[in-house]
């Protein structure tokens, strides 16, 4: 079993407290892909001092410089390709197709920020005064903590650090200890294509540890989040009375609309990748389907039967369509909604239980009818391959019970009304929004971030824009001939 390390100063070590804890394969338990270091405050500490030391230099070398070394990085990994994704699927479980796609969206978001570094331009403004013209310049902000979830344990540590580093900042990253090895593996590319000594610190280990220590401490100039709404509230507030820069990307429960008019093939193949695709776990998925009564016998059927024939198993089987829920705690969350939504009077009419006799934690693509917006499986996120089918009457009603939730992430409608369609972009409460899409999955240069209790909404991620939260804007005023 192999021991991996932390990464501080340039230096792989272990945590000075030398504890540790397993990595396993959550669909076979007897695959321990390593030990990482439980890393204690101290560790944590060093990483952000070793941070601010190595900083400036950084930010001294051109963008054009760090863009490069961005770019070695992202083709370091693409060199790795196959071997990365497997080692993805092994650590999360999801199939080796979506582990595949993550991690090739992992390189081109290196590949996509380090042309930005071309690209960090400021603005020129005509002046008040003759002679003279005023100017804005972006300037790093120093050291950043990036803390991430371990549904894309690679994408969304790709999507912080390239736009962090680009911009001139010096980073700690602390990784979901469910998930820590595809991470490292991001550190180990950027160590290799030269990345000076503490631009990048890897601590290892317990959220409310390590990812304490790095959101409270005073080294800190920025933290960036995406995880559960309950742990984000709580960084939130411990930010705040330093008014740390800090955005929280969270948790959502994500509506798929079917209108009547609806191409009822689409609706289900959306209902499928956006529910149970990544088993269910990704921030974005489809968790409610919202549909029109004329179409409700009909789509409930054709999703039941397809849910009941997606292959469930090990993701390395290329004929697996869907993986086991990542944890044990992940899995007994799972089956209490399934008993909670029974409880309710919701009608479970596929799956609601685990595969007997598999080595991991595998459950059945579950989906519920007659579900109504108040109910809790309505209401709370899951994060398991559980959907609701809630009955409306019309469109109005429709976009009412999407609006109904606390979260705001990812809303989609299937329809060939294209009036429909806008109207509901227009209504929804979401930050992304989709027609004739999976709520699933995101193009890495557009703005991504949520409403509601899905996000702080102080900064999107991902695309150009995600370069306002890693830099600040300074005015020149010039005169050159005043
Ligand atoms: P989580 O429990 O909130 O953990 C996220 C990260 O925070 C982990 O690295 C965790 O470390 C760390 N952490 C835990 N407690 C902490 C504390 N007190 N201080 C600082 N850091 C702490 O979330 P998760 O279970 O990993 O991920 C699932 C959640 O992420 C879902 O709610 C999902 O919707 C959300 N998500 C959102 C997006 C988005 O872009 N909006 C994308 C993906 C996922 P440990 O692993 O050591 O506990």
């Amino acid at each position: 079993m192999k021991a991996y390390l932390n990464y501080i100063g340039g230096e792989w070590r272990p945590s000075r407290g030398g504890a540790t804890f397993e990595d396993r394969n959550p669909a076979d338990w007897d695959d321990v892909i390593g030990t990482f270091p439980l890393s204690t405050r101290q560790d944590a500490v060093e990483a952000l001092s070793a941070a601010r030391a190595a900083q400036p230099g950084w930010a001294a070398m051109s963008p054009v410089q760090r863009g490069e070394i961005l770019l070695r990085a992202g083709l370091i990994m693409e060199s790795r390709l196959d071997d990365l994704a497997r080692t993805l699927t092994r650590e999360e479980g999801k199939t080796l197709r979506e582990a595949t796609g993550e991690v090739r969206r992992a390189v081109e978001i290196f590949k996509f920020f380090a042309g930005e570094g071309r690209r960090l331009t400021g603005a020129v403004f005509p002046s008040d005064r003759p002679g003279s013209f005023d100017m804005t310049r972006r300037e790093p902000l120093g050291v950043v903590t990036i803390i991430t979830p371990w549904n894309f344990p690679v994408a969304i540590p790709a999507w912080k650090m390239a736009p962090a580093l680009v911009a001139g900042n010096a980073v700690v990253f602390k990784p979901a200890s469910l998930s820590p090895l595809i991470g490292l593996e991001i550190v180990r590319a950027l160590e290799e294509a030269g990345l000076p000594d503490g631009v990048v610190n890897l601590v290892t280990g317990s959220g409310g540890v390590v990812g304490d220590e790095l959101t409270g401490n005073e080294m800190v100039d920025a933290i960036s989040f995406t995880g559960s709404y309950e742990v984000g509230y709580g960084i939130y507030q411990r930010a705040a009375p330093r008014m740390v820069r800090i955005q929280t990307e969270m948790g959502g429960k994500n509506p798929l609309v079917v209108l009547a008019d609806a191409d009822l093939d689409l609706a289900v193949q959306l209902a499928v990748i956006g529910g149970y695709g990544g088993t269910g776990q990704s921030c974005t998925a489809t968790s409610r389907i919202i549909v029109e009564e004329p179409i409700l016998e009909a789509f409930t059927q054709r999703l039941k039967e397809r849910a009941e024939s997606l292959r469930v198993g090990n993701g390395l089987d290329p004929d697996v369509e869907m993986g086991p829920a990542v944890s044990e705690e992940q899995l007994r969350i799972d089956l209490d909604y399934i008993e909670i939504g029974k409880r309710e009077g919701a009608r479970l009419i596929a799956g609601g239980d685990v595969i007997e006799g598999m080595n991991g934690y595998f459950i059945r693509p579950t989906l519920f009818a007659d579900v109504r917006p108040d109910m809790r499986i309505a209401q709370e996120e899951i994060f398991g391959p559980v959907i609701g089918i809630i009955p409306v009457r019309d469109f109005g009603e429709a976009v009412a019970v999407a609006n109904q939730v606390q979260y705001g992430l990812s809303a989609s409608i299937c329809t060939n009304d294209m009036r429909r369609a806008f109207q509901f972009a227009e209504q929804v409460e979401a930050g992304v929004v989709k027609i004739n899409q999976p709520t699933t999955g995101l193009d890495l240069h557009v703005p991504f971030g949520g409403f509601k209790r899905s996000s702080s909404g102080t900064f999107k991620e991902q695309g150009r824009i995600a370069l306002d939260f890693y830099t600040r804007l300074k005015t020149v005023y010039v005169g050159y001939a005043p």
